[in-house]
C-alpha cells in the first residue's frame, strides 16, 4: 500500500509537470500501459497474503482511477493553451484593407449582339442559329454562288475537307430556315464566320448578323424602311442612311448601306475618310433562285435580306478604333464595358 501511495504522488507530479499532451501520453504508458507500473503492481498481488489482497488491489484500481482522472484534466489544459498560443499567433488584422472581388463582365461583342437581336426581337423577328461547319451546297451553291463564281474567290473561305468548309458568312442559315419551314419567315441570324484574311481590319473569325424576311407584297420600300429605323435605334441618333446599288450573287437588286458619321455627324474626320459617311450593311430583295431552291413560291412571296458586321457596329458605337482589341482579352480595355 505503500508502494501505491508513494507511485501515486510520483505519477500525479509528473502528470500536472507534463508540458504537452505527447509527453502526457508517455507518462499514461508509463503509468497505467500493459508494463505499466501500475500494472506491474496488480501483477504482484499473488505475492502477499490472501487476507491483504482485496484491499491491496481495491487501493491499486482507486490509484489507477484517480490517474486516469489526473491525466483527462491535465489533457484539457493542454489542448486549452496550444490552442490559445495557435490564436495569439496567427493574429487577423481586421483593420486590414479586404481584397476586393471583381465581377466579371460580357465581352462587348456579346453586349453588341444583344443590343441587335433585342431591337429586331421587338420588331417579331425569331432568332435563328446554324451550323459553323458548313457544306458547300449550304455556303454557296443555295446561294447562287456556283463553282467557279468570282464571289467564291472574294470568300478566301477555309475548308475543313473537300466539300465542307468552316461558314464564311451567316447566310447559309437563311437557307436552313427556308429549307425547314414554311413562309413566312422573319427571323436574325448572329454568329460567328471565318474567312482566311488577317490584318488591321480583318480577323479569320468575326461576327455577322443575318436578316431575312419573306412574306406576300414584301418590296424594297420594306427593307429600307426596317434598315433605316435599325440603325437609327441602335445607334440612338437620327442620322441620314443612303442606299447605294451594289450587287451580291444572292439577292437582286441589291444595296450597300451608308449612315452619316456618327463621329463627326457628316462633316468628315478620319474615322469616315473625311467622307461624312459611313458603310455599315449589306442588303437587298432574295434572289427568286435562291428562294426558289430553299422551295419557297416565288409566285406568292417575295423578301428582303441583310448582313452586317457586329465588330464593326460595335466599333462604331464605342468609338473603338482598332478590331484587334476585342480579340485581344486585354482586362483594362474589356472592362470598360462592364
Ligand atoms: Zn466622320
Amino acid at each position: 500500500m505503500a508502494d501505491t501511495e508513494s507511485l501515486l504522488d510520483e505519477a500525479l507530479q509528473a502528470i500536472e509537470e507534463a508540458a504537452d499532451e505527447r509527453s502526457l501520453d508517455d507518462l499514461r504508458v508509463l503509468y497505467l500501459g500493459k508494463k505499466g507500473s501500475f500494472t506491474e503492481l496488480l501483477k504482484g498481488l499473488g505475492k502477499l497474503a490472501p487476507e491483504d489482497r482485496p484491499a491491496a488491489g481495491e487501493s491499486i484500481n482507486l490509484a489507477k482511477k484517480q490517474l486516469q482522472g489526473a491525466i483527462e484534466k491535465r489533457k484539457l489544459t493542454l489542448v486549452a493553451a496550444a490552442l490559445d498560443a495557435k490564436l495569439g499567433a496567427e493574429k487577423i488584422d481586421v483593420t486590414l484593407p479586404g481584397r476586393r472581388q471583381s465581377a466579371g463582365g460580357l465581352h462587348p461583342i456579346t453586349i453588341t449582339t444583344e443590343r441587335i437581336k433585342k431591337i429586331f426581337m421587338a420588331a417579331g423577328y425569331d432568332v435563328a442559329e446554324g451550323p459553323e461547319i458548313e457544306d458547300e451546297y449550304h455556303n454557296f451553291e443555295a446561294l447562287n454562288i456556283p463553282e467557279h463564281h468570282p464571289a467564291r474567290a472574294m470568300h478566301d473561305t477555309f475548308y475543313v475537307s473537300p466539300g465542307t468548309v468552316l461558314r464564311t458568312h451567316t447566310s447559309p442559315v437563311q437557307v436552313h430556315v427556308m429549307e425547314s419551314g414554311e413562309a413566312p419567315f422573319r427571323m436574325i441570324c448572329p454568329g460567328r464566320v471565318y474567312r482566311c484574311d488577317s490584318d488591321l481590319t480583318h480577323t479569320p473569325m468575326f461576327h455577322q448578323v443575318e436578316g431575312l424576311l419573306i412574306d406576300e407584297n414584301v418590296s424594297m420600300a420594306d427593307l429600307k424602311g426596317t434598315v433605316v429605323e435599325f440603325l437609327r435605334a441602335f445607334f440612338e441618333e437620327d442620322m441620314p442612311v443612303r442606299f447605294r446599288p451594289s450587287y451580291f450573287p444572292f439577292t437582286e437588286p441589291s444595296a450597300e448601306v451608308d449612315m452619316g458619321c456618327v463621329s463627326c455627324g457628316g462633316k468628315g474626320c478620319r474615322i469616315c475618310s473625311h467622307t461624312g459617311w459611313l458603310e455599315v450593311m449589306g442588303c437587298g430583295m432574295v434572289h427568286p433562285r435562291v428562294l426558289e431552291m430553299s422551295g419557297v413560291d416565288t409566285n406568292k412571296y417575295s423578301g428582303f435580306a441583310f448582313g452586317m458586321g457586329i465588330e464593326r457596329l460595335a466599333m462604331l458605337r464605342y468609338n473603338v478604333s482598332d478590331l484587334r482589341l476585342y480579340f485581344e482579352n486585354d482586362v483594362r480595355f474589356l472592362r470598360q464595358f462592364n
